[in-house]
């Protein structure tokens, strides 16, 4: 069902807004100040129809630190919901946060409403106008106290919402590849940009939402047009005060989301760390190509070469598939290896087995080594299909279980069988009875 993702500062009446849309009368617990959690979803109804509220605003940032993080929740609305609720104190008008807020879903492609929250009365009415200054519209004036008007925006919230919900690359299709370049902090990742754009845009901004940057780069290499998602975030220099490690990461989970490709950028002449991994791990529960950057291989030297090999080993055995490049964003090293590394990982996505060749493959590895006995019955493997791609995805048909070493053994074999270098593949078994 379609996602409404409700932005604004804190203390503009989000959690009463939102009670209000689902209906209800109870207040939901309020956020304790401070205490990370993920976004919440819940679902609504309105005149029959079925949506997802997503309220974005899990974690309430230092005072200094707002603009900045509540436009990053912006951002991310703007790239994962169907609709946004842009939520204003009427009462005391719009504020430098707001503005931020403005600047970023100025931006979006998807329907904006603002709404002018605490206007309890009719005084109150006459100077919403001023919010049009924001230029997102129309401001529209409710109270979620009250409940007044809050009809009538439900009815305005379910004439912007699509019936159906985006798809999260729909707009691929006859365009640009889309790329995600993510790592953990300092890795060089904004270096790295610069290089790939040939020039100097690195922009050192204080305040999210300040640039007038698009949000994605299109960037040219070895002849093909490839669309960077999310590099205004990554050319700013946004330092929260605290909590800063929780939006990095809500970004970089919004950027591999939107993205078809990851370059996971790690630092060679560092350790691998869990914070390496946790980002590789991103990508493979989402299910998307990936190649492995290894970045300021200028300061490799042997020792730390051999070092690095043996981390690697014992770091990536989840991604031991992944296209491997080691670049230098400093000297330019091996950068051009870069675009061959995401047509690779790109083909073994989209890549279809068909099913007669699959099923020839299959017969032969189960005759030679088959699945082993459980409960002292020989499970058969009847059938497979490849269900779908982007990740390739297998369905094994079988007639009892099949334990994950030999799931694991059918994926190795697979990737020997059939490539799909680059690319995350999903097995799922259904049991015949
Ligand atoms: P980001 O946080 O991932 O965007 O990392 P930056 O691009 O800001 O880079 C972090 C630091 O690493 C900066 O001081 C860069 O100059 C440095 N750096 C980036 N790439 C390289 C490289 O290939 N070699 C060396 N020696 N230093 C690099």
């Amino acid at each position: 069902q379609p996602v409404l993702a409700i932005v604004g500062r804190p203390n503009v009446g989000k959690s009463t807004l939102v009670n209000r849309i689902l209906g209800r009368r109870e207040a939901v617990v309020q956020d304790v100040p401070g205490v990370t959690r993920d976004r919440v979803a819940y679902d609504a109804q309105w005149s029959g129809r079925r949506f997802t509220v997503l309220d974005t605003g899990g974690w309430e940032p230092k005072a200094e630190g707002m603009a900045a993080a509540v436009a990053a929740q912006a951002e991310y609305a703007m790239r994962h919901a169907d609709a946004v609720l842009v939520v204003v104190d009427a009462t005391v008008g719009a504020t430098a946060t707001d503005e931020a807020v403005a600047r970023v879903l100025r931006r979006s492609k998807r329907p904006v409403l603002l709404v002018a929250n605490k206007v309890d009365d009719e005084r109150l009415l006459a100077d919403t106008a001023s919010l049009w200054s924001l230029g997102l519209g129309e401001p529209y004036p409710v109270s979620a106290l009250h409940g007044r008007n809050s009809g009538d925006l439900l009815d305005a919230i379910l004439a912007v919402l699509p019936e159906t919900p985006r798809e999260t690359y729909s707009a691929t299709v006859g365009g640009p590849r889309r790329v995600a370049l993510v790592g953990r902090p300092n890795v060089g990742k904004s270096s790295l940009l610069n290089r790939l754009t040939g020039e100097d845009r690195a922009v050192v901004d204080a305040v999210a939402g300040t640039t007038v940057d698009p949000v994605d780069s299109l960037v040219e290499l070895d002849d093909q047009v490839w669309r960077f998602v999310d590099t205004a975030g990554l050319r700013k220099r946004v330092n929260f005060a605290s909590g800063a490690e929780y939006y990095a990461s809500l970004r970089t989970k919004g950027a591999i989301e939107s993205a078809e490709v990851a370059i996971v950028l790690l630092d060679a002449s560092e350790p691998i760390s869990e914070q390496d991994l946790r980002v590789l791990t991103m990508v493979v529960e989402a299910g998307r190509a990936c190649v492995l950057a290894l970045n300021k291989w200028d300061l490799v030297d042997e020792d730390r070469r051999n070092e690095l090999e043996r981390e690697l080993e014992r770091g990536l055995v989840r991604v031991t598939w992944a296209e491997r490049v080691n670049v230098s964003a400093l000297t330019g090293r091996a950068v051009r290896k870069l675009a061959p590394a995401l047509r690779t990982a790109l083909d073994s996505w989209d890549q279809r087995i068909p099913t007669g060749r699959l099923n020839g493959w299959l017969n032969d590895l189960v005759a030679a080594t088959p699945p082993p006995v459980r409960g002292g019955k020989q499970p058969k493997i009847l059938f497979a299909t490849q269900a779908s791609t982007r990740p390739p995805t297998f369905v094994l048909f079988t007639t009892g279980f099949l334990e994950a070493g030999y799931r694991r053994f059918v994926e190795r074999r697979l990737r020997e069988e059939f490539g799909f270098a680059g690319s995350p593949i999903r097995i799922s078994v259904r049991v015949r009875e």
